[in-house]
């Protein structure tokens, strides 16, 4: 077999037939793992503005159709309704990995599924990479686990229970890390490893479980904010197109990673709950609930190395990215109670 330089270069030759996209740049074939969720229908809006060719593939476990709706009838537009854990053989350039259930609401609704999904997707896809494909893998700040180095940098290794309900998503992906490393080591698979930090914006799942999606849609439907345990634990919140902006260029850049991709702006649950009732409803209530198990105590990442690397670093605080996501779960929720009559 030729090496998979060549075979790579042989790929992309095949692909000559493809047009010059918008900038003069050539276009490439582009698949979007989990395209119809949250953040992989914003990546498919700025791919496709870049004049990429782009395939969805998801299960609308959690995503929905209605997020790549106004791409329908796009000739550079493809949506395969697919579940990533059988194998399913495309002719691509790119492949941005991104189908997971990403809400702890969702990934502990059938945590064998969710660990076993991580494991499979290798077998399916690295068939594809075969062909020279780049492989990028969007990670998580959970692999950090309850961190005792702060803020994380990516030379931290972790304090991950192996045991707990969490388990499944974060010893998910420190595996399927585990696994992108070796194929790229041993068999010379070009990979991308993002660790993703909290991230919202419009077209988050209104009734996901995250925190900002419950508080804005609580705020919204003048429901008390539920703070789990003291409220004093800590997240880092990145806007959707920061995060978007860093995926693209980590794809495009010549550094494997692993890169930290978050808004270093750190906020206590209580803070944030402050955050959205002077965004939405100074009255709104505060209700305390039991948290949950495992929680982390604090969570903010060092972003030096993308920073350095890439050029990167988010330019959205969490003040000015909040209102966009607030008028699109307005304009949802209003037109949901429209149906129902409510
Ligand atoms: P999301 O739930 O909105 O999107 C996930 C998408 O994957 C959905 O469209 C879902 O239908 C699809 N999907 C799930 N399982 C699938 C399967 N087996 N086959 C095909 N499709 C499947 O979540 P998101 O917030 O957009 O997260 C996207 C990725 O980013 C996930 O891998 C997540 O782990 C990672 N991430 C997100 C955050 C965050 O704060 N949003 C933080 C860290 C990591
Ligand atoms: N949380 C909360 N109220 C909610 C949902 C979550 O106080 O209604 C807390 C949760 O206990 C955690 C933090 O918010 O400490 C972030 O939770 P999320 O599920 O959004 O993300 P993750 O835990 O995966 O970082």
């Amino acid at each position: 077999l030729p090496t998979r330089r060549v075979l790579m270069e042989d790929h992309t030759e095949k692909k000559g037939r493809l047009p010059i996209g918008v900038k003069g740049k050539r276009q490439k074939r582009i698949v979007v793992t989990g395209g119809a969720g949250f953040v992989g229908s914003h990546l498919v809006d700025r791919l496709m503005e870049r004049g990429h060719s782009v395939i969805v593939v998801d299960n609308f476990f959690t995503g929905r159709k209605e997020n790549v709706l106004h791409h329908m009838g796009n000739p550079n537009f493809e949506l395969i309704r697919h579940d990533v854990v059988e194998p399913i053989l495309l002719e691509v350039d790119q492949i941005y990995h991104l189908a997971c259930p990403a809400s702890p609401v969702h990934y502990k609704f059938n945590p064998v599924k969710t660990i076993i999904s991580f494991l499979h997707i290798f077998l399916p896809f690295f068939s594809i990479h075969s062909l020279g494909a780049r492989f990028l893998l969007t990670s998580t700040s959970e692999v950090y686990g309850d961190p005792l180095q702060h803020p994380q940098a990516e030379t931290y290794w972790g304090n991950v229970n192996p045991i707990g309900v969490r388990s499944c998503y974060d010893e998910g992906k420190r595996t399927a890390e585990t696994l992108a490393m070796d194929y790229h080591r041993g068999a010379g698979i070009e990979v991308r490893i993002a660790r993703i930090f909290n991230t919202y914006g419009p077209r988050m799942c209104i009734d996901d479980g995250r925190v900002v999606s419950n508080f804005v849609a609580q705020a919204l439907r003048k429901e008390p904010l539920t703070v789990y345990g003291d409220g004093k634990q800590t997240r880092s919140f990145q806007y959707v197109s920061d995060l978007v902006e860093g995926l693209m260029r980590l794809m495009e850049g010549e550094h494997v990673g692993p890169f930290n991709l978050g808004n270093p702006g750190e906020f206590t649950m209580l803070e944030l709950a402050q955050v959205v009732q002077e965004t939405i409803d100074p009255n709104a209530k505060i209700e305390f609930r039991p948290n949950t198990e495992d929680d982390p105590h604090k969570r903010k990442p060092d972003i030096s190395r993308a920073n350095e690397l890439l050029g990167w670093q988010p330019s959205v605080s969490l003040r000015e990215g909040l209102p966009l996501m607030v008028s699109d779960f307005r304009q949802r929720l209003f037109a949901d109670s429209k149906l129902t009559g409510a």
